[in-house]
């Protein structure tokens, strides 16, 4: 565990790896989802943005590797000596046929300071073709699947048009660790009118899932979403700052201390957000997780038990 984090963060691990600062790259490879094009559903999952929840990724009218060279050239101003691992972040980044898909991710992989790629995608679209494709990556390169979990609630998740089932990730997952394929999964605090009790239990069942890393969300609020108009409508509140760091302290206390965190705040682009503000000082949120583990006296996995 990091010297001076109470929890194992993905980053660190990297350099431990590595010997250098890994630096992910979001881009935006030109897909879809099968939850907005009609094939699962339509008009996706009520928080998606219009970018398909990559805000940060690169302009699709851009090739990859432009995006790709763009964010770098900036990063290597300020870390002279990293390396890299692009992130096809944008909509779903397996819905294409596989031949496509390898054209796309070759077109990064095997750039010099590249380590691998990370991929977001849904558990409803990665064909067993792709699986070996993915495969033969893994065994050379740094390879992550990215997957959304969000809740194991049904009263939750039955508001937020996913059209997936946790049933469909499960068996992805089967597919995918069958493979020794690295899985990161994501989950939100704060639908709706979920107890902390509530978000503890998805971290729980996340414990019982082969899975190696995990991002942990706030829920926020974007613009020209259906959320934006439950939101507006005055339907649901946002936690506050401090009910947050009370809940995710407590979250990464029952997290199995071997799972990676890669994420434990909002990430929103702010000219879209519309709440809560305090997931922009994302500095504050990390310093009051840091703060609030110490005055608690815990640490990743202090009340983790093998369930
Ligand atoms: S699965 Fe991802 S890209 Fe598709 S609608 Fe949901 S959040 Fe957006």
């Amino acid at each position: 565990m990091n010297e001076r984090k109470r929890y194992n963060r993905f980053s660190d691990k990297m350099k431990e790896i590595y010997g250098k600062r890994v630096i992910k790259i979001s881009l935006n490879g030109g897909f879809t989802c099968p939850n907005i094009d009609g094939k699962k559903g339509f008009g996706g999952c009520i928080y998606c943005s219009k970018k398909g929840s990559g805000d940060f990724a690169g302009d699709v009218k851009d090739s990859i590797l432009k995006q790709f060279n763009a964010v770098k050239d900036k990063m290597s101003e300020k870390w002279s000596n990293g390396l890299y691992l692009p992130y096809f972040q944008a909509f779903t980044n397996t819905y294409a046929p596989t031949e496509e898909l390898k054209k796309i991710y070759d077109s990064v992989l095997y750039l010099d300071d590249v380590i691998g790629i990370a991929i977001a995608t849904r558990s409803d679209c990665i064909e067993d073709d792709l699986i070996d494709y993915l495969e033969s990556i893994s065994k050379t390169k740094e390879l992550w699947i990215e997957l959304g979990i969000q809740s194991i609630h049904e009263k939750t998740v039955s508001k937020l048009n996913r059209q997936e089932t946790l049933f469909e990730i499960e068996e992805t997952i089967k597919r995918l660790r069958a493979k020794d394929i690295n899985i990161c999964v994501h989950i939100i605090n704060g639908l709706f009118d979920e107890t902390k009790t509530d978000m503890i239990e998805t971290i729980k069942y996340i414990n019982t899932l082969n899975i190696q890393c995990i991002k942990i969300h706030m829920l926020h609020v974007l613009k020209d979403t259906p959320l934006a108009k439950i939101y507006q409508r005055g339907e649901f509140k946002l936690l506050t700052k401090e009910e947050y760091i009370d809940i995710i302290t407590d979250q990464i206390a029952h997290l199995d201390p071997k799972i990676l965190i890669q994420r434990i705040t909002g990430d929103a682009n702010r000219d879209e957000l519309i709440a809560p503000n305090w997931i922009i000082k994302k500095f504050e949120v990390l310093n009051g997780i840091d703060w609030e583990m110490e005055r608690k006296n815990i640490f990743q996995g202090s009340f983790y038990r093998k369930y």
